[in-house]
């Protein structure tokens, strides 16, 4: 994407081809770059400036529309595509679903993933680290329920449902459905974090853009891109909002070694979905999101595609 629109004074938008977005002073990339869109289809997008060896600076959009012209098919869409459709399909044939946080725990490299992923496998799939059991969902399924805005703790029941059918799915796949629109975000999916809770998809699952403090802290699944992270690197910035902070100080040397962040710009246009919870700062003007326990098996990053 070689220009977008900067909507920082909302009304008059400039649009800024890269090449003269990357000659403003640091001080203007800082303060325009959270309000950039997509020229074609208005998609929130981000900058990400050139690298030490030699890759052009771009904007990209993780929230291109599927027909925008701007949107350039590469081997990393096609498989968020692929993930997207996947997610979908879990999301129609399931009864519930376990996200199963070990499953993060490597990064794939889009240009090594076979193909065709085979989603019945990974619906039937059993994670012994995953600390719950589709029997123990089963049990609990089998009880009828209204969809809640809180997480509903889990009480053992011994009328298993025969013909359950339980999904359980990692964060990767999970991100890009939602990068790419899938059904999750507005699903009534039983969606299990723990053993203990689970959540109707809907209520979990929460954009940057609309993350808000939740009554006594409960957590959420907050997802979005990263705009960029503070000169520090304590701090991560959506793309999607200002008012938004994601403090990453106590975890950031696992980052750089589970999914290959080393400099700045690795952050710049990544994907990123993390269990934590969202409270005010002290001055109440910004909404900080906490990842839980800064257990970083729960949050993952997918970094953005270079081809772009
Ligand atoms: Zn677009």
């Amino acid at each position: 994407m070689l220009d977008a629109i900067c909507r920082y004074d909302e009304t008059k938008p400039i649009t800024y081809s890269v090449f003269k977005f990357q000659k403003l002073p640091d001080g203007d990339i800082e303060k325009y770059r959270q309000a950039l869109v997509c020229p074609a289809c208005a998609g929130k997008a981000y900058y990400r400036k050139a690298s030490k060896d030699g890759k052009a600076a771009c904007f990209g959009s993780r929230y291109h529309q599927a027909d925008c012209s701007e949107f350039k098919p590469s081997p990393a869409k096609e498989r968020e595509e692929q993930h997207a459709i996947e997610v979908n399909r879990l999301v129609v044939d399931s009864d519930a679903m376990i996200i199963d946080f070990s499953r993060a725990a490597k990064v794939a490299k889009a240009k090594v993933q076979p193909k065709a992923d085979k989603a019945t496998n990974e619906n039937v799939a059993v994670n012994s680290s995953a600390d719950i059991t589709p029997a123990a969902v089963k049990a609990d399924l089998s009880k009828s329920e209204l969809a809640i805005a809180q997480p509903e703790l889990v009480i053992d029941d011994d009328k298993a449902a025969a013909q359950t059918r339980i999904a359980t799915q990692g964060l990767e796949k999970l991100l890009h459905s939602l990068l790419r629109g899938s059904d999750l975000s507005t699903s009534d999916l039983w969606v299990y974090t723990d053993e203990k809770y689970r959540w109707r998809a809907k209520n979990l699952f929460v954009n940057f853009a609309d993350a808000v403090p939740t009554d006594n802290g409960a957590p959420r699944m907050y997802w979005g891109t990263i705009s960029h992270t503070d000169k520090e690197r304590l701090w991560l910035n959506p793309a999607e909002t200002k008012d938004v902070g994601i403090p990453i100080d106590m975890f950031s040397s696992s980052l750089i070694s589970r999914f290959g962040l080393q400099e700045r710009r690795d952050f710049e246009g990544a994907g990123i979905i993390l269990f934590g919870k969202c409270f005010w700062n002290k001055a109440k003007n910004r909404k900080i999101i906490q990842l839980w326990s800064n257990d970083v098996s729960r949050l993952f990053i997918s970094k953005a595609d270079e081809n772009e």
